[in-house]
């Protein structure tokens, strides 16, 4: 093993690919936020919990000699991205974003695509009926005291108390989801709408796929702009980045040893 130390921003099966495909050939550390309970294990050292910002960050950074960093965090997780790239600038850090693919639309789908929680819950007041919610826990708030809509809301954990939703029914669940299930879910509970953020990835892309089939409206909340510098959406091209960045740091930073 080098001594080159990876920290790679975590809590996505990106992330988890990654530090898989990395562990034993560098020093790798994967931070998460801490939002899930369980974590599946990882290979390499694990950090969870929020580091303070981006000052805690880079100070992080600095006491526990990061050489670069991987942001691999959700397409919704902005606020530690926009850390990300400001530690590392002040740091002068190697730093990439990977982020996995959007959805591609499809001539068939009936998208309105919005830029925040706040529009997507107007848009669903003004056109009513039955929505199939699948935007996690963080932006449910938008979504209370809706007139003339009911609400399906998926999530993984149980929502906070005190929202109030109006007419709704939770169900709890963690994808991968296929479309046989998709398509049963839309069809038992008569959905009318679908309203879902742009994540993107093949494990929650089924229900787009059910809702073309039924041509049913979606209202998708758009990405926000992912911070400047270099990305990619591909864990083998953020592999190939990680071992050629390794190699290029110069020995003479701290005189430890090359990739
Ligand atoms: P965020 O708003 O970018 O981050 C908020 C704070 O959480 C950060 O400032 C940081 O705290 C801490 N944090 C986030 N990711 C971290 C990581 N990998 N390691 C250590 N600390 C981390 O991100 P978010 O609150 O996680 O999520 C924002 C949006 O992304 C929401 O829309 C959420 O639904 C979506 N999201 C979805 C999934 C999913 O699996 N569906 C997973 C993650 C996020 P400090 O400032 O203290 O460092």
């Amino acid at each position: 093993m080098t001594s080159r130390h990876l920290l790679i921003l975590g809590g996505t099966a990106e992330a988890a690919a990654l530090a898989r495909a990395l562990a034993g050939r560098l020093q790798v550390t994967t931070a998460l936020a801490g939002r899930t309970e369980h974590p599946a294990p990882l290979p390499g050292a694990v950090r969870i919990g929020g580091f303070g910002g981006a000052d805690g960050l880079a100070d992080w950074l600095e006491k526990n000699e990061v050489d670069l960093v991987i942001d691999a965090t959700h397409p919704f997780a902005a606020v530690i991205s926009a850390n990300a790239a400001s530690a590392c600038t002040r740091l002068g850090l190697p730093r990439l974003r990977l982020q996995r693919p959007a959805w591609r639309r499809d001539p068939r789908d009936r998208w309105a695509e919005l830029e925040t929680a706040e529009a997507a819950a107007r848009a669903l007041e003004r056109l009513g009926g039955r929505a199939f919610v699948t935007i996690g826990v963080q932006e449910l708030a938008a979504f209370q005291r809706l007139h003339g809509v009911w609400l399906l809301i998926r999530l993984i954990a149980r929502p906070p108390a005190g929202l109030d939703l109006g007419p709704h029914q939770v169900i709890l669940s963690r994808g991968p989801f296929n479309l046989a299930e998709e398509r049963l879910l839309l069809q038992r509970h008569r959905i009318t709408i679908l309203v879902t953020k742009a994540s993107g990835g093949a494990a929650t892309e089924a229900k787009l796929i059910a809702a073309r089939e039924a041509d049913l409206p979606v209202i998708m909340i758009r990405r926000p702009p992912p911070p400047p510098g270099p990305i990619t959406d591909s864990v083998e091209a953020a592999q190939a980045w990680v071992e050629s960045t390794a190699q290029g740091l110069s020995t003479a930073m701290r005189g430890r040893s090359t990739w």
